[in-house]
């Protein structure tokens, strides 16, 4: 099946039972496909909520989580069966059926089960997403986890299920939250502190929800540009990529999130042109094959083992192989994890990926799947043949006995020691959290974050704006929240604010509307009417790609100006040099663009990546002069797609234009 989301009415109630489930008929392939119902929705909503931690409410949801949790206490939900109270996962495993064990293994998308299915076969963890605009708030989120909740207690087995969810750049999925930059940002800003900062805060934020399990960080470390998660990777450098996640893990942790290192192992080196054929989608590079030497191997093992050490408690399988063996049977590696790096977590595995392993039937690949090592199946609707299969497997002898159990065990040493069995509903959890939802103080520090993460590639001077200038802003990124925070907001493959035809992300500011509101007390003059652009000292021409995510951001062309690149970066690049203006670019980007053909146009140019909501005034406190520019290149920076994989770039990892 194809990796879809499913856009449902914006505002559902989230404590009954069927309402959510009655909706869910138009299902999307990427985007989601009925803006003008967001947009709809966007009219009632912006200008009255149009402010960060602004929450759409329904006359049944609570907008304070605290206050949510207090109603379900009080509502008499199922509670935990006192017989599993101080027990081992051993121990709880063993009071465990057969069925009741092979339903720990599974994962269902939220669209395809519910509550009810819920109480009867007590699934171990459910996954999103729906794909809302505006997307559910936290309180919202809080009550529909508790619901699923209140249903697997009440189950015959009473195992707590977990809801995971990827909350990859803040949380993501839920309305109003801040949205941090992107993981190549924080590798351009290198600083641990900061990333453990923002575990702590996305941490914080995520328990508000009650989706606790998060699928972060991603520690692919992208080799290609071409690729469509390079924006996922923090860097090339090892040592970077243990740095910045290790230190964003001991965040989420210390606010008791579940978190999952992934995708295992080689994600980032898949090579162009070996791309996944599969659900009819050829594509150019994504979950491709990765060719590695036991060398480089173990130096992307050592990512993971710094991460068991710092206490991650999951991993995710990748899509693709390595040296030719899909991840989602590598039997060695996977072992070499649990036997080799004593991980004691668990391992899950991509969205439907086991569906692309070898086997005749879908019987073989989920028998090899389990076998292989896998532990919990994120098989998004074919959850319930997947568990059924495990039954019988193990009966026929297929699956042993000791295989199931060392996965059981595991995910349920997981949920016990994230304090599911003792604080089911997240009241405790939500009581430590270091911060209130969506706190001011999150806003700053992806503010900081977004200008830490500046790296600029060329100083020609006019890096920064001087007092009594006349400014001419331009450029199809200049204007655009949704280009700021590219893929995964909101929804997996998000659209620009052009393509929208809305602001996407609601409370955030955009470079233009960031350098106005600094403009008065900076003591310069933006300027937009290109009939007044002879009047300016400079331009700052803002340039940038179409959000995207996963394979559809696979490019054969990373020209700025190429497939992926805005509709109008061209027209804006006419105008720029037609004005002969001194010029700063811009480049708001999930990775490494080819600029050669206009670079020597510009005196100077910045790389911003995806530097999330808070990006505008990110940016502009740096081009006021509020703060220096201090990121360097997180991954080598190419000036031709030949140069890819040459040993040859323009600028390595490191570099900045003003010494960095
Ligand atoms: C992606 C994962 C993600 C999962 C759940 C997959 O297709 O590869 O990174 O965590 O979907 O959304």
């Amino acid at each position: 099946m194809l990796k879809s989301r499913i856009l449902i009415p914006a505002v559902a109630t989230a404590l009954s039972f069927s309402v959510i489930f009655a909706v869910t008929g138009c299902e999307i392939p990427k985007v989601i496909t009925d803006l003008s119902q967001a947009e709809e929705t966007a009219e009632r909503e912006v200008g009255e909520t149009d402010e960060p931690g602004s929450a759409v409410q329904t006359e049944e949801s609570s907008e304070n989580p605290e206050e949510s949790v207090v109603e379900l206490e009080d509502a008499g939900l199922p509670q935990m069966n006192p017989d599993y109270i101080g027990k081992t996962a051993e121990e709880i495993c063993a009071m465990l059926t057969i069925e009741q064990k092979a339903s720990q293994m599974v994962q269902a998308a939220v669209y395809q089960t519910d509550p009810d299915d819920m109480a009867e076969n007590d699934y171990s963890s459910v996954l999103s997403t729906y794909s809302l605009w505006p997307e559910y708030t936290a309180g919202q989120w809080l009550e529909l986890v508790n619901e699923y909740q209140a249903a697997a207690l009440s189950s015959e087995a009473g195992i707590p299920f977990v809801y995971g969810q990827d909350s990859v750049h803040g949380v993501n999925y839920a309305d109003g939250c801040v949205i941090f930059p992107h993981n190549i940002n924080l590798g351009a800003a290198n600083d641990p502190e900061l990333a453990y900062e923002i575990g702590v805060l996305t941490g914080s934020d995520i328990v508000h929800t009650g989706m606790i399990w998060n699928f972060a960080p991603c520690v692919a470390q992208a080799a290609d540009p071409r690729w469509g998660r390079t924006y996922e990777s923090y860097s090339t450098d090892t040592d970077r990529v243990i740095s910045m996640s290790t230190s964003y893990v001991d965040g989420l942790l210390s606010q008791g999130v579940i978190a999952c290192a992934k995708h295992f192992l080689g994600d980032g080196d898949v090579l162009f042109g070996t791309g996944e054929n599969s659900e009819g989608i050829d594509r150019l590079i994504d979950r491709g094959d990765a060719v590695l030497t036991e060398e480089q191997i173990e130096e992307r093992l050592s990512v993971y083992e710094a991460l068991i050490e710092t206490g991650v408690q999951t991993i995710m399988l990748s899509h693709s192989s390595l040296n030719g063996i899909k991840m989602h049977e590598n039997e060695e590696l996977i072992s070499r994890l649990k036997n080799e790096l004593g991980f004691e977590g668990f391992i899950v595995s991509d969205w439907n990926s086991l569906q692309n392993i070898s086997g005749i039937t879908y019987r073989d690949q989920v028998i090899n799947c389990v076998n292989s090592g896998c532990d919990m199946l994120m098989e998004v609707d074919r959850f319930e043949e997947a568990r059924d299969i495990i039954v019988d497997a193990c009966a026929s002898g297929e699956i042993s006995q000791e295989r199931i159990d060392d996965a059981v065990t595991r995910i349920l040493r997981v949920k016990i020691n994230a304090g599911l069995f003792d604080d089911p509903y997240f009241t405790s959890l939500i009581e430590n959290a270091s911060y209130e939802w969506n706190s001011e103080y999150s806003h700053e520090v992806a503010r900081r974050a977004a200008s830490a993460s500046l790296v600029p590639i060329k100083d020609g001077g006019y890096l920064t704006i001087e007092r009594g200038m006349r400014v001419f802003v331009t450029g199809p990124a200049a204007d655009d929240t949704g280009v700021l925070c590219g893929g995964w907001t909101y929804v997996w493959d998000s659209p620009s604010d052009d393509e929208a035809g809305l602001r996407w992300v609601r409370g955030s500011r955009t470079i233009l509307e960031a350098l106005e509101e600094a403009s008065s007390e900076c003591g310069f003059t933006v300027v937009t009417d290109p009939s007044q652009i002879d009047t300016c000292d400079m331009v700052v021409l803002c340039l940038g790609e179409q959000p995207y995510a996963e394979w559809n951001g696979d490019a054969w062309d990373l020209s700025i100006t190429g497939d992926l690149g805005l509709p109008w970066n061209e027209e804006a690049i006419v105008l720029a040099e037609n004005s002969a203006l001194p010029t700063l670019t811009l480049i708001v980007s999930g990775r490494n663009v080819i600029l050669d053909d206009y670079i020597g146009k510009w005196n100077s140019v910045v790389m911003c990546y995806l530097p999330g909501s808070e990006g505008g005034h990110g940016i502009a406190d740096v081009l006021t002069g509020q703060t220096e520019y201090t990121g360097t290149l997180p991954m080598p920076f190419y000036s031709s797609v030949d140069q890819i994989g040459s040993g040859q770039c323009l600028y390595d990892v490191g570099y900045s234009a003003v010494g960095g």
